[in-house]
């Protein structure tokens, strides 16, 4: 660190911070940003694949919205930098972009699919920003001073400055940095927290059998229930695992099931996979019984692949509907093809667990909105704090929708801190 003393210190190189430091010091603040890691930008890098899903095409609304009832909060900070306005950011600085429409429309992603090119992007106008970056450099306390202010603690000596900006991410991913330090900061300043549990994360599945469709995928619809009431629905790619499930599908059902598990201990969560969503299950009774008319000798796996891989065709029939492996189709009683239709239409899959936030792409809960003035992302009840990106207690679905949060929060408090 170069001086001792700063106008704008943010806390954590990922996403947000990254942009907070830079419009910071374009407005001219002597800015200091603090990243624990040896290189900013670590979850960049490993996002998207490495491709790094930048944002989402969608307008202001359609974003607040893929953030469900917390979203609203969103609005501020989207009218000073939108989708749109990340994309002409990131062209502007030398890294185009390109929309890519899958089961979740409107990814943006650098047009050279490499996460390196946007975080090169950032790291440039960090630099002509002027803002001073001491990376491997983590913040381990933060203090208000009486007279206003804040001293930083770090392992190069204090640092003190009038405003600071907590960017340091969520508690998924801690191998990334990533710890939950934010929320000590925040609790530290007398800031409620919404109890952080892992969102984006696979999921557990107690039926052993599933382990043999280890990396499988499949199109489908995961709809999840905690004591028979529905907590959510996504269609898209499930992927076996040993462990259970993952996949875009699960993976962004798994944050409202987290929660709901949490605040109900011991009842029975499930998830229900539809192979089929566009097929009645009773259409699907039918095409068994019309496959055993035009082929009765085929076995009954083979009457369901295509349109399902092999694999999970065996699987569901003898596993899931337990129907012999070699029966056949017409010798299919009227129960056992009701219990195939059952297996191929609504597979319940009982959720033993999740793989935590080693394995989760984002936080759900952090600082309380309520207590963050969406408008300046300055903190209700510490003058001269604000908090940006994961750390706040906002977590979106899987589509480009959190990086955006990240960078427009960013963006917001680094115009005003
Ligand atoms: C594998 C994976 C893939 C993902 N892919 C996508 C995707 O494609 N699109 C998308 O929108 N989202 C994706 N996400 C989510 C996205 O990465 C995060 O939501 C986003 O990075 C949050 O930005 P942030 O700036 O708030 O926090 P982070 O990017 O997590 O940055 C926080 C930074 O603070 C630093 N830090 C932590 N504590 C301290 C401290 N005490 N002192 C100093 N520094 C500290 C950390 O080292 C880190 O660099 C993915 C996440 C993961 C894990």
């Amino acid at each position: 660190m170069q001086r001792e003393r700063y106008d704008v210190v943010v806390i954590g190189g990922g996403a947000a911070g990254l942009l907070a430091a830079t419009r910071a010091a374009s407005r001219g603040r002597r800015t200091l940003l603090l990243e624990k890691n040896a290189r900013p930008g670590v979850k960049i890098l490993m996002s998207g694949g490495t491709r790094c899903n930048i944002t989402n095409a969608r307008d202001r609304r359609g974003i607040v919205e893929a953030f469900g009832p917390g979203g609203r909060f969103l609005f501020p900070s989207l009218g000073e930098l939108d989708s749109e306005a990340v994309r002409r950011l990131f062209h502007d600085a030398g890294c185009p972009t390109k929309v890519e429409d899958d089961v979740v429309p409107g990814k943006v992603f650098p047009a050279s699919d490499r996460a390196t090119d946007v975080l090169d992007a950032l790291l440039r106008g960090l630099e002509r920003s002027g803002a001073e970056l001491a990376a491997a450099t983590p913040a381990s306390g933060l203090e208000p001073l009486t007279g206003g202010g804040f001293a930083v603690d770090t392992p190069r000596g204090r640092v003190r400055a009038e405003a600071v900006v907590v960017t340091v991410g969520g508690a998924s991913y801690p191998r990334a940095g990533t710890a939950g330090d934010g929320y000590r900061f925040a609790a530290r300043m007398g800031h409620a927290i919404v109890e952080p549990l892992p969102a984006l994360v696979p999921l557990v599945v107690a039926e052993p059998w599933i382990r043999e469709l280890r990396g499988l995928a499949v199109d489908a619809r995961a709809r999840t229930t905690i004591g028979g009431r529905r907590v959510g629905e996504r269609d898209g790619a499930v992927l076996f695992t040993h462990f259970g499930l993952s996949g875009p599908a699960v993976l962004d059902a798994s944050s409202a099931l987290v929660r709901a598990r949490r605040a109900s201990p011991g009842v029975e969560a499930v998830v229900e996979l539809d192979f089929l969503p566009g097929e009645e299950e009773a259409r699907v009774e039918v095409m068994l019984r019309e496959a055993a008319q035009a082929a009765g000798g085929r076995l009954v796996k083979n009457a369901l692949a295509p349109p399902l891989p092999e694999r999970l065709a065996g699987a569901l029939v003898r596993d899931a509907a337990r129907v012999e492996d070699s029966r056949r189709l017409a010798a299919l009683s009227k129960e056992e093809r009701r219990r195939v239709a059952r297996a191929v239409k609504g597979l319940r899959l009982r959720v033993a667990g999740d793989r935590g936030f080693a394995q989760a792409e984002v936080t759900s809960g952090g600082v309380v909105l309520d207590e963050v003035d969406p408008r300046t992302l300055a903190s209700k009840k510490q003058a001269g704090l604000y908090f940006a990106g994961e750390v706040l207690d906002l977590d979106g679905p899987i589509g480009g929708f959190n990086f955006q949060a990240a960078w427009s929060t960013g963006w917001l408090a680094g115009g005003v801190a």
